[in-house]
């Protein structure tokens, strides 16, 4: 089936003082129409970076040195042709009809997302007016039941309070309620339920899986929770310092991984889906500094199987053992295909 979405290629640097870093540094993948995607990896991996780069939501310090963000959706639902989001004019009404309508976007600080100044009820009620033609009246019905639906208390009475008489854990729900209130074909979930209770986290995981079941939308979601991998995932895609290391179904993730990372990942994972709310398990040493990459194989300083003069020198192939499979390591050189 035709993804909803294809990025390729994707790299995506800042300007430090103390230079260029490459945050995404070549960066494929693809999200289907009724599908999970779980993009994973310790932070600084580049996770936040690749989905703030689908929409161009980068701060003035970067920039999208390279590749494509293919949209198919228009094509898809009938309404239009596929484009690629990178090329678009910033007035272009199809990037504002994709931000907060087609594509909803849930971040990790809530508080930076929402304008402090107006009441959830009035973002709510415009996001909704602006994507889905409701009326005011409909509209604000429509709010209170959302904010009903994530979880809020009294949200007959919230829906008329600012976002800093909130607290962090209500506007997380309130940027998830503005960001499913227009039924995006997809959702991109930034650690979305790291901040949240356990009973809250397992409400917004049920309301994303009934949304994706109704009506097929796609969803991408970033996290380092391996139990919500287990729990949530169709696809997988593994980075580490700014690439995709290793793409598989869940099940072949869980079952048999491939690239030594991800393995390390896994190891204290015993059981599938018993391990919500852990967090990776800690892998000897730390994530290199982006501006200071190891050679060859960027993982090699802390990889259990790496081969002495040849992981230190040259950069693993990418392998494809086909079915979306791939796995970015020198020890499957002979077992697939190079991508
Ligand atoms: Fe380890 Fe070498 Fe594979 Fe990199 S290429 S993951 S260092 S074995
Ligand atoms: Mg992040």
């Amino acid at each position: 089936e035709q993804p909803l979405l294809e990025i390729s290629g994707l790299h995506t640097s800042f300007d430090t003082f103390d230079g260029k870093v490459r945050a995404v540094d070549g960066v494929d993948l693809a999200v289907h129409p009724g599908k999970t995607l779980c993009v994973v990896g310790e932070s600084g991996c580049g996770k936040s970076v690749t989905a703030r780069s689908i929409l161009r939501l980068i701060e003035d310090s970067g920039s999208i040195d390279a590749g494509t963000v293919t949209w198919n959706g228009d094509l898809i639902d009938g309404t239009g042709e596929a484009f690629d989001v990178l090329t678009l004019d910033p007035g272009d009404k199809r990037l504002q009809k994709l931000r907060g309508g087609d594509v909803g976007m849930i971040f990790q600080e809530p508080a930076a997302s929402l304008l402090q100044l107006r009441t959830v009820g009035a973002q709510l009620v415009e996001t909704l007016r602006l994507h889905t033609g409701l009326d005011k009246k409909a509209a604000r019905a429509k709010a209170i039941e959302l904010l009903d639906t994530v979880g809020i208390p009294d949200a007959a009475r919230r829906v008329d309070a600012y976002p800093f008489q909130l607290s962090g854990g209500m506007c997380q729900r309130v940027m998830i309620a503005i960001a499913l209130c227009a039924n995006p074909s997809l959702l991109i979930a930034d650690e979305p339920t790291t901040a949240l209770d356990v009973t809250t986290q397992a409400r917004i995981l049920d309301l994303i899986r009934s949304l994706q079941a109704e009506h097929r939308m796609a969803v991408m979601f970033i996290t380092h929770d391996l139990g919500v991998v287990a729990e949530l995932a169709d696809e997988v895609a593994v980075m580490y310092l700014g690439r995709v290391v290793e793409r598989a179904s869940v099940e072949e993730l869980f079952a048999d991984p491939k690239h030594p990372y991800t393995k390390a990942l896994l190891a204290s994972v015993p059981v599938l889906g018993r391990d919500r709310g852990r967090d990776l398990p800690t892998i000897p040493g730390a994530v290199p500094s982006p501006l200071h990459r190891p050679s060859g194989c960027s993982f090699h300083p802390r990889c259990a199987e790496a081969i002495a003069g040849t992981c230190d020198v040259e950069a693993p192939p990418e392998v494809d053992f086909g079915n979306g499979r791939t796995a970015e390591c020198v020890l499957y050189e002979t077992e697939g295909v190079r991508a």
